[in-house]
């Protein structure tokens, strides 16, 4: 291998013998018989001393080395309590491995931090930065977490297909494409084919996957393509059993992003636990408060942004970050929502700090209610033959929910841009890179 060590792993019992030390030239101080150049690997940075009179070819083929090159050095490990690591690397032998070209588009070590644009152009070089290697350890440490708490609440991994016939919301927000001769749409969630699998006596299944969405508008909490946790699970008394499911799911999430102590240091971030089970605000007291607070919500309309944001306000007087909303009117929760009366469903949001982060429900698992259901918000059942079929011979109660991956990241980490939480975001007009 090109490396023996990486920087953080070099220890005591390494003083004085030859390690191999591989990376980016981060920085280079060239004081003319003494020079010093600051090695960046993934677990952090080193320092290689180098004499001009020790090997002069070396001294002036690394020093004369653009910023981010990345070379591989043996050398021998000398213990110095001056270095920050309390060790340097005095080079013997240099491997250049690839030359960095000049000038750099966007720096690594800068004071000055560059617009968020810049950044995103440049997102390879920008992800080099500590903070974003930081963010994206703790990004997968959650969803391992997640994987791990859905297997031991014995849920099974599944992969739905994302090149669909119909539409899943029965909503326009899809992106369509080419599928041979006839138009098909990229999935904006697995809710038919999860809801389907319930019907096979898998029982509880979950699903990490990504998602499209063609919408227009440029907002910082939307992406056009995102990431869910998803799950589906049947034999359920009500939709409570599903808000117990994600209530623990993203506490232990929030608690497993608490113990990445070295990556919210960099962050300069803390994580305090929430403790379950969240509060429940029924649909009907949420907007007598907003009312009371002068918003122009009327009964049966969604939260606006707004609506959303105040009642993340009087919570936060309450000291609360996660609240449930439960018992929505039927109209504005799609067709699968199980109704609750005539006026009212079994479904809900979970709420973080006035931010949707999750949505779910109880679904209907009668045939020919989902059927008059659909008409009912303007669809043709027809439309959804193959979705129906899974209904009529043995279909259990069942219930789940869609769990947005960058929102719970944004949210958990109180970043001001969805974006930062995905490593090449898709949005209105960025394609690239
Ligand atoms: P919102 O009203 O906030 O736009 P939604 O109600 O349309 O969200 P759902 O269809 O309920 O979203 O999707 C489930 C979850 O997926 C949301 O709670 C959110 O966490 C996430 N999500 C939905 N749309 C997006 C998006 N465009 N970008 C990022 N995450 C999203
Ligand atoms: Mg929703």
């Amino acid at each position: 291998m090109l490396r023996s060590r990486y920087s953080k792993d070099i220890t005591a019992s390494d003083f004085n013998t030859q390690v191999t030390v591989a990376g980016w030239m981060e920085e280079t101080r060239n004081l003319g018989s003494i020079a010093f150049v600051i090695l960046r690997d993934r677990k952090g940075t080193l320092q290689l001393t180098l004499l001009k009179k020790k090997i002069p070819e070396l001294f002036d083929q690394l020093t004369g080395l653009p910023r981010e090159s990345v070379v591989s050095v043996v050398g021998l490990c000398k213990p110095n309590d001056k270095v920050r690591n309390g060790y340097e690397v005095l080079p013997e032998s240099v491997t250049v491995l690839s030359v960095a070209e000049t000038p750099l588009p966007l720096g690594i070590v800068d004071k000055v931090e560059a617009d968020f644009d810049t950044r995103l152009d440049n997102r390879v070089l920008d992800l080099r930065k500590p903070e974003q290697q930081a963010l994206f350890t703790i990004r997968d440490a959650v969803l391992d977490e997640a994987d791990g708490f859905l297997r031991s609440e014995h849920f099974l991994e599944v992969h739905t297909p994302k090149i669909i016939a119909s539409s899943s919301e029965g909503g326009t927000e899809m992106f369509t494409l080419q599928y041979f001769d006839r138009p098909a749409f990229l999935a904006q969630s697995p809710q038919l084919y999860k809801q389907s699998l319930m019907a096979t006596g898998l029982d509880r299944v979950f699903e990490i996957a990504w998602y499209f969405r063609a919408e227009e508008h440029n907002t910082r909490r939307h992406l056009n393509e995102s990431t869910a946790v998803d799950i589906e699970m049947a034999f359920i008394d009500s939709e409570e059993d599903v808000m117990s499911i994600l209530e623990r799911l993203v506490q232990a999430m929030w608690k497993r992003a608490g113990e990445c102590t070295k990556e919210l240091d960099v962050l300069k971030k803390t994580v305090t636990v929430p403790s379950v089970p969240f509060l429940r605000l029924r649909y009907d007291d949420v907007v007598r408060d907003l009312q009371a607070r002068k918003s122009p919500i009327v009964w049966g309309q969604d939260l606006s942004t707004e609506d959303e944001r105040l009642l993340g306000d009087l919570m936060k007087e309450k000291g609360v970050d996660f609240y449930f909303l439960t018992r929505y009117p039927l109209k504005v929760k799609p067709f699968y929502t199980m109704p609750e009366g005539k006026e009212y469903s079994r479904g809900f949001d979970l709420e973080c700090k006035g931010i949707e982060i999750s949505s779910g429900s109880q679904r209907i698992h009668d045939v020919v209610l989902l059927q008059d259901r659909m008409r009912a918000c303007g669809l043709d059942p027809k439309d959804f033959s193959a979705y129906l079929a899974a209904f009529r011979y043995g279909m259990p109660p069942h219930g789940g929910f869609g769990f947005g991956i960058e929102r719970f990241l944004m949210e958990l980490l109180d970043l001001p841009n969805i974006r930062e939480t995905i490593l090449f975001p898709r949005d209105r007009t960025r394609l690239t890179p």
